[in-house]
């Protein structure tokens, strides 16, 4: 089963994956973690390639095209082999986060920017999207005061509502494999009602 972690910057997903990780192991699960950009040897390279430059200084469409080669690295090299191994994937990030940042932040579009992700990943979706709904703001200044905000301080406000507002469409226009949670409770109440949607989707 695959199911990807979606939400802005600071909307709790690393702090959320690791806890659903830690409470399928413990009901016996076989899990899998990863995140993008990254997850292989050549996708963490090219999450530093993309990273260590400021937002803005790497052409829009390149970044794209290095999100999207990470990506097929990552579904080719370790997502597929894990679910064809019956592994729990819990990937942080994933498709729709370049819909999202690239398609819709840095203006590329979303379906081109969704259809050049399924061409690299052979079209591989997740069976559940898990995404952390938090109010605009909110995830930025959690983001901030880690100190991960670097690569975001040159974003506008309206780079920030676009991708709010895209998650929240791409969730509508997506119901059978969305999962919307509210991220602003505390981490156990957040964590509960992840592992009620993960448990309800397990047992479909
Ligand atoms: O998820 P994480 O915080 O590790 O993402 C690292 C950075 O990459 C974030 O600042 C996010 O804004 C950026 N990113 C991006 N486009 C993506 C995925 C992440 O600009 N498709």
């Amino acid at each position: 089963t695959f199911i990807a972690f979606e939400g802005g910057d600071g909307a709790g997903k690393s702090t959320q994956v690791a806890r659903l990780r830690a409470a399928l192991e413990s009901a016996g699960l076989s899990v899998v973690v990863t995140r993008e950009p990254g997850g292989t040897e050549i996708g963490e390279k090219l999450r530093s390639l993309v990273l260590d430059h400021g937002q803005g200084t790497i052409d829009a469409r390149t970044e794209a095209l290095i999100f999207a080669a990470s990506r097929a690295a990552h579904a080719a090299q370790l997502i597929r082999p894990a679910l064809e191994e019956g592994k729990v994937v819990l990937c942080d990030r994933y498709i729709d986060s370049s819909a999202a940042y690239q398609g819709a932040g840095r203006g590329l579009g979303i379906e081109s920017v969704t259809d050049l992700s399924l061409w690299a990943t052979e079209n591989l979706l997740p069976d559940l999207t898990v995404l952390l709904d938090v109010p605009l703001g909110a995830g930025r200044s959690r983001a901030e005061a880690r100190g991960a905000a670097d690569r975001m301080e040159s974003e506008s406000d309206d780079f920030y509502a676009s991708l709010h507002a895209t998650f929240g469409r791409l969730a509508a226009a997506n119901p059978q494999r969305y999962a919307v949670i509210d991220g602003t409770g505390s981490i156990d109440d957040v964590h509960a009602a992840v592992l009620a949607a993960v448990t309800a989707h397990l047992k479909e």
